[in-house]
């Protein structure tokens, strides 16, 4: 992802408040007394930033309990373990950049972590090309400059769409624009924000290069980093109402009919939750808050798994990059499988071209692109194809996530700070989009903002 690449050019060390406490314990300044605190916390959510969070208040002995609507924790990290040999992803999947706490706590897994190679490959005029082929290719050059450039960028607010058109970018290299940009991102170009991206990647400090978990997925990493806080969570307890008229109780219900108190709220669900009113807040949710909201993108995405006997792309290819159904692909099995076979390509598609395959079956949307591989690849991909290896994953259709991640839309400057604000000092926000240093719709992010809500919620609770 070239979002990562580009910030390769900018060092950053990452905060010592950043630290993994049982990781890095020895460089804390000192342990903080017993806080004395006779309410209790609860987090809606237990993805990586309910998880983090829940063990930030354990650590300080602070009653917490996690209340989350599916059957597993991890969230939008969890594992697709009965069609591969290797620990599949079905959500996140690279550890982006090498300066950050979720690469510590990978690393501290005992992980065997490798580094994704940038050996990308482009479609451009109906076939595929290396980047030598494209050296003296003028438009591919510019196009690659125009993405370079992106942290620089201090234009007006538009979209990366509209940017291209004001840099008169030829249309047979957009989609190359369109793929690394804003599919990347769990958008479409046509939606994401340039100076949202921009300003992201000026504030980047979480290092250079991706990486995979070779040998352990990433749900068993964050079982292992929290599990101290796996019996505080409630699951199959999706919350559907929140009733903060009360200025002492805080009263949730879930679906079931059960209710729960607490004196804090932490609310970490994907916005796409809240933006769609499955959780009923009474009072209505300020407007400061649903404003922001309105000015945080996410969108629908699909991750298709494609199996195949044998690798025909080539067994060095990281990327590749398409004009068609899917604007990326990449080879999740490379370093990872246990045959050392390096045979699945995982298509991420999302934002319009996600939209474009509303009602399509899965088979539909795996034959297209198979057909589309084909096309590229003298119709080896049908040739190949095992579908025993396949698997179609749409994460806009999936209950309690609806959407892929956020991202910056036009108008977005502030929107996530906006969502990040406490209400009434009782009710307060984190997850990954409000994630507030760039690494918005990462795991990092999610991390990072449990930091900084627990830092909130310490502030007001003693
Ligand atoms: C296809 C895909 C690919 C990705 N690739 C990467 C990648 O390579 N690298 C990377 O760093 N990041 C990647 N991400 C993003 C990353 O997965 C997220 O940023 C991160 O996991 C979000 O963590 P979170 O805790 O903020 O939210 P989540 O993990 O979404 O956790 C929120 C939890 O809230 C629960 N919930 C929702 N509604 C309710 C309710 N009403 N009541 C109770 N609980 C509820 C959900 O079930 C969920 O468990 C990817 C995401 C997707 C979908």
């Amino acid at each position: 992802m070239k979002r990562r690449e580009v910030i390769q050019k900018l060092a950053y060390t990452v905060p010592a408040s950043l630290a993994f406490p049982s990781l890095l314990a020895a460089c804390e300044p000192e342990i903080p007394p017993t806080p004395v605190y006779d309410g209790n916390v609860i987090i809606i959510g237990a993805g990586a930033a309910g998880l983090y969070a829940a063990q930030q208040f354990l650590d300080k002995n602070i009653s917490v309990q996690i209340l989350e609507a599916t059957d597993r924790f991890g969230g939008r990290v969890r594992l697709q373990d009965e069609y591969f040999d290797f620990p599949m992803e079905e959500g996140a999947d690279w550890i982006y950049g090498d300066n950050n706490l979720w690469h510590r706590i990978v690393t501290g897994s005992g992980a065997n972590i490798i580094q994704y190679p940038e050996t990308s490959r482009y479609m451009l005029d109906g076939a595929i090309k290396t980047a030598d082929d494209l050296a003296n290719d003028v438009d591919f050059l510019t196009a690659m400059n125009f993405i370079n450039d992106i942290p620089n960028y201090n234009g007006p607010d538009l979209t990366i769409k509209n940017a291209v058109f004001s840099a008169n970018l030829p249309t047979r290299v957009q989609h190359i624009v369109d793929a690394i940009t804003a599919n990347s991102r769990g958008t479409s170009f046509e939606s994401i924000s340039i100076k949202g991206v921009a300003d992201g990647e000026r504030l980047w400090n979480d290092g250079e290069g991706r990486f995979f978990a070779a040998n352990l997925s990433l749900a068993n990493i964050l079982n292992g980093a929290f599990s101290q806080v796996i019996p505080h969570i409630k699951l199959n307890t999706p919350v559907v109402q929140v009733d903060y008229t009360d200025s002492e109780k805080i009263r949730l219900t879930d679906a079931s009919g059960g209710t729960h108190e607490c004196t804090i709220l932490i609310i970490t669900v994907p916005i796409n939750v809240i933006k769609r009113g499955d959780i009923n807040f009474a009072p209505n949710l300020p407007i400061n808050t649903t404003a922001a909201l309105d000015r945080i993108g996410m969108d629908k995405g699909y991750k298709v798994m494609l199996g195949f006997y044998v690798n025909f792309w080539g067994q060095e290819v990281g990327m590749i990059y398409t004009n068609g159904t899917a604007p990326e692909y990449y080879a999740p099995g490379m370093g990872r499988s246990l045959n050392d076979e390096n045979r699945v390509l995982s298509a991420l598609i999302m934002g319009t071209q996600a939209e474009a395959l509303t009602g399509k079956t899965d088979d539909e949307i795996v034959q297209q692109l198979l057909g589309e591989l084909d096309a590229l690849y003298n119709g080896q991909a049908s040739q190949q194809f095992d579908e025993s290896s396949t698997y179609v994953i749409n994460w806009g259709d999936r209950d309690y996530f609806n959407g892929v991640k956020s991202y910056p839309m036009v108008s977005g400057t502030g929107a996530a700070e906006a969502y990040a604000t406490p209400i009434n000092n009782r009710i307060f926000f984190a997850g990954e989009a409000t994630a507030l240093n760039g690494n918005y719709g990462t795991v990092q992010g999610a991390l990072e903002s449990s930091e900084r809500v627990v830092k909130e919620v310490l502030e007001v609770i003693l």
